[in-house]
């Protein structure tokens, strides 16, 4: 069996599945936040009664996230739904924007989107914030209302978006019907050369696929390239799954997985104990790319899909209105140093956006200092709009004063996010590229898409 295939086998009761095989398989964890929470809760009221109890209370994780910064009052007032219903059920890991859990959620837009406005529970993008907290465990059945989902692979997990039917299914039960994915197979030889980073890997594999090229199949990586990646690298790939329709993705278990995981269990108080899987000889693929990770180049994926591969260096005529970094996939600790490497001592040409995918990224980035100036610092300079509102932001788009969030037709955006369909970051009619942090750096300093390599030892 595959990675996938023996969580899967394991979560079902069964010594083993095949792709294809419809099975009942048992979750580990279910996550939802301000976006599908509400909806997931109404169904799971609606099919199991108004005063049913969910199926374990310490393994449901509520992460408000999405539409949080702003004066929506309904994006806010979904943040109260989730309050009340975690009060309710007496869900602990339930992150809330605010303190008081009594309170209501009201965005100050006085106060205006750079200045922090949560409390000291606030977690961030459910995706970086679930690993950090201490919510992924290999060899776990994770399902969460939202595509990304799938970027808990890192930790040699089996982790999937799934519906708010499904999850006010899960809600309740704490099982789910699912199919069998087929295994794609990437294996990552040598190491990344300077100025190329993990984005580059995942557009690289994108590109290959198409889009929609592994759709409803598993992307196991692996290979000694794999294992010389970092944890955020790891991330950064098994995040992008989805954007070539894949259901999951699935990295094998090595000391780093562990040291990862064991520290961020016990920092929270989760729980400790795992069952990583590991590869057999004789895994079933239905489809082989080998990657040489040092002949990879920074690469782009250009409007309006994120299938669209060309290299950065072939795009010096692409002219850009903005650069964005930020989200689940772009906005980690790793991804503002190496965003911060490129900046440093020079200034952005045009509007440049930074939004920490989480709080303690945030404070990472604050009390980390290059010299006399810290990470932040090196960015403001810079000329970038750093927001320490850490959250989805803009990468969504999201309500029209969302920070970053673009609001006029016909701009063209380079962003570190993982989705670029039309209207993805805001208006219908504008363009986002995907690159990784030091291409937006190197393209917000000449205002046209621009190889990092060219700013490299300057
Ligand atoms: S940062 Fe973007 S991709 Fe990640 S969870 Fe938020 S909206 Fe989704």
């Amino acid at each position: 069996m595959t990675l996938t295939e023996k969580i899967l086998a394991r979560a079902a009761g069964k010594t083993s599945v095949q792709a294809g095989d419809n099975i009942w398989v048992n979750a580990d964890v279910l996550m939802t936040h301000d976006v599908c929470g509400p909806g997931t809760i109404g169904v799971f009221k609606r099919e199991f009664g108004q005063t049913a109890k969910v199926w374990d209370r310490n393994k449901i994780v509520i992460i408000p996230d999405h539409y949080i910064f702003t004066a929506d009052s309904k994006s806010n007032r979904n943040v109260d739904i989730l309050r009340d219903f975690s009060r309710e059920q007496g869900i602990e890991y339930f992150y809330d924007v605010i303190d008081d859990s009594n309170g209501h959620w009201v965005f100050d837009a006085a106060k205006g989107n750079m200045k922090r406005q949560y409390g000291s529970r606030y977690a961030g993008v459910c995706h970086t914030a679930l690993p950090a907290k201490g919510h992924t465990r290999p060899g776990e059945i994770l399902f969460g209302t939202d595509s990304h989902t799938c970027m808990a692979g890192a930790f040699n997990q089996f982790a999937t978006g799934i519906g708010n039917t499904d999850a006010g299914f899960v809600m309740g039960t704490g099982k789910l019907l699912i199919k069998v994915p087929e295994t794609m197979h990437f294996r990552l030889e040598g190491k990344l050369q300077p100025g190329v980073m993990a984005k580059d890997i995942i557009l690289h594999c994108i590109g290959e696929i198409g889009f929609d090229g592994a759709t409803y199949r598993a992307m196991q990586f692996d290979g000694e390239g794999a294992s010389n990646l970092s944890i955020d690298d790891r991330m950064t790939i098994a995040n992008m799954a989805i954007e070539a329709g894949g259901k999951n993705a699935i990295f094998e278990f090595d000391s780093r997985t562990a040291e990862y995981v064991d520290a961020r269990v016990k920092l929270n108080g989760t729980k400790s104990t795992y069952e990583p899987v590991a590869r057999d000889k004789n895994e079933k693929f239905v489809y082989e790319l080998v990657v040489d990770l040092s002949k990879l180049e920074p690469t782009v994926a250009c409007h309006p899909d994120p299938g669209q591969r060309k290299k950065a260096k072939d795009m010096g005529d692409t002219k850009l209105d903005r650069a964005y970094v930020g989200s689940c996939t772009g906005g980690k600790t790793s991804d503002f140093v190496e965003f911060a490497r490129v900046l440093r001592g020079k200034k952005v040409v045009i509007d440049t956006f930074g939004v920490p995918a989480t709080p303690d990224i945030v404070n990472d980035l604050q009390s980390t200092y290059w010299g006399n100036s810290t990470i932040w610092q090196i960015l403001v300079d810079a000329g970038v709009q750093m927001t320490e509102n850490a959250g989805c932001a803009a990468c969504l788009g999201g309500p029209v004063d969302t920070f970053g969030r673009i609001n006029k037709s016909g701009i063209k955006c380079i962003s570190a996010t993982n989705r670029n369909f039309p209207g993805r970051m805001g208006d219908k009619e504008s363009q986002v590229f995907l690159a990784s942090p030091m291409t937006v750096a190197a393209s917000a300093l000449t205002g046209k898409v621009t190889d990092p390599r060219e700013y490299l030892g300057n």
